[in-house]
């Protein structure tokens, strides 16, 4: 069909580049092993931080609501589409994350879009990390209010952004609580401080804290002890929480605020029975199982110190993000298909999505990886980075 051929000059552009992909089916369920392309490989890329995609409890809970509710809702939320579990599950969302109110929206990516979009305007503005999350830079580019950008972590920048904007209504300084390239914990005790000494709002994204960071991963604002005081707190049911949604724990203005305006919230279905169910159960899972959270961090330690005493180079991160730092993109693609050729699926992440020449392989361990799986992972590293005198 014609009509494209601009779009597939880009196409094209991208394939001498070296940038181009194709997606990679997994041929097995998600995992500490999984299988591609018919090999049996460890799955070092996913998000499945506790492995909770195929919790028996949260798989029997959506074969429940399967039966019981069937398989969609038929409507949005605010007409004909809110279940009574949609709401018994915000509740029991903002009782664990200790704030007055919760609301669940379709998706992580949704929730910061319809946040940002919606309670800001002209009067205001909104000061972000330079390394914020495309979901928070769209919602961003969806409001009216003015912007600033901060250097990432920077708090000389995140101030003077705040002494250059007295002069607007709200004042709303947001950051990712997990940077998601490279694994840093965003410095919140001293965000909160200037904030509050400027009398700014707290907006922070914990998609990659969600069931990872705090008591039973409340996130990263229950990590720093700054409960209560953390305006708005995103969190993702789609990472550590096995499932699918995202949320804002916040107070009751803000949720009802969000139902009359959240634009996602308001013309997109509501999520499955199944969804919310497994969602649910996935709390439970966090309080009755604290092990797992152990477990994921002590997996982090020992790969992480492994990689390390190896001599790769894991930049600055503190969580189980641990991303290899290779630097040419092209270096960084063959690294990866070394990998998978020992047996390892640990996708390479290049321009675009990192500064050029910071390319890298993004590591993410679980809980569901036993040490012998992580042995042979290292020694994959150790063999692939001396073949390409990496190390
Ligand atoms: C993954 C991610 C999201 C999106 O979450 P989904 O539930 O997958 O849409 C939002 N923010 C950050 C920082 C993320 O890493």
């Amino acid at each position: 069909m014609k009509g494209f051929e601009y779009l597939q000059d880009q196409l094209d552009d991208m394939k001498n580049e070296g940038t181009f992909r194709t997606l990679i089916p997994l041929e097995s369920k998600q995992g500490s092993k999984v299988q591609i392309k018919g090999k049996e490989v460890i799955q070092l890329s996913s998000n499945n931080y506790l492995g909770l995609t195929s919790h028996p409890k949260m798989v029997e809970a959506a074969e429940k609501a399967n039966q019981e509710y069937g398989v969609g809702t038929g409507s949005v939320r605010t007409i004909a589409g809110t279940l009574q579990m949609h709401e018994d599950f915000e509740k029991k969302l903002a009782k664990f994350k200790h704030t007055e109110a919760a609301l669940v929206f379709q998706s992580g990516f949704t929730t910061n879009q319809g946040i940002l979009s919606s309670i800001l305007t002209e009067q205001d503005v909104v000061i972000s990390d330079e390394l914020n999350h495309a979901s928070i830079i769209d919602g961003i580019r969806l409001t009216k209010a003015a912007r600033k950008i901060y250097k990432h972590v920077d708090m000389e920048s995140l101030e003077q952004a705040l002494k250059e904007s007295s002069d607007y209504r709200t004042k709303l300084i947001v950051t990712d609580g997990v940077f998601s390239m490279d694994g840093n914990i965003a410095p919140l005790p001293e965000i909160v401080e200037l904030a509050e000494k400027y009398g700014a709002l707290v907006m922070v994204d914990d998609a990659h804290a969600s069931g990872v960071l705090g008591e039973n991963g409340r996130g990263t604002v229950n990590h720093f002890g700054l409960d209560g005081r953390v305006h708005i707190q995103v969190g993702t049911l789609s990472k550590a929480i096995g499932v699918l949604g995202g949320y804002v724990a916040s107070t009751q203005t803000l949720r009802e605020y969000l139902i009359h305006k959240g634009r996602p919230f308001l013309f997109s279905t509501s999520h499955p029975p199944a969804v919310t169910a497994a969602n649910d159960a996935a709390i439970d899972v966090l309080l009755e199982e604290p092990e797992l959270i152990d477990k994921l961090w002590g997996n982090t330690k020992f790969f992480k110190d492994g990689l390390k005493k190896l001599g790769f180079n894991t930049g600055i991160s503190e969580t189980p993000v641990t991303p290899v730092m290779i630097g040419d993109d092209a270096l960084t693609h063959k690294f990866s298909d070394e990998l998978f050729e020992e047996g390892i699926f640990a996708q390479g992440i290049v321009f675009p999505t990192v500064q050029r020449g910071k390319g890298r392989i993004r590591t993410i361990v679980t809980a569901e990886h036993s040490k012998e799986e992580l042995q042979d992972a290292l020694n994959a590293f150790e063999k692939v980075g001396k073949k390409l005198n990496i190390i």
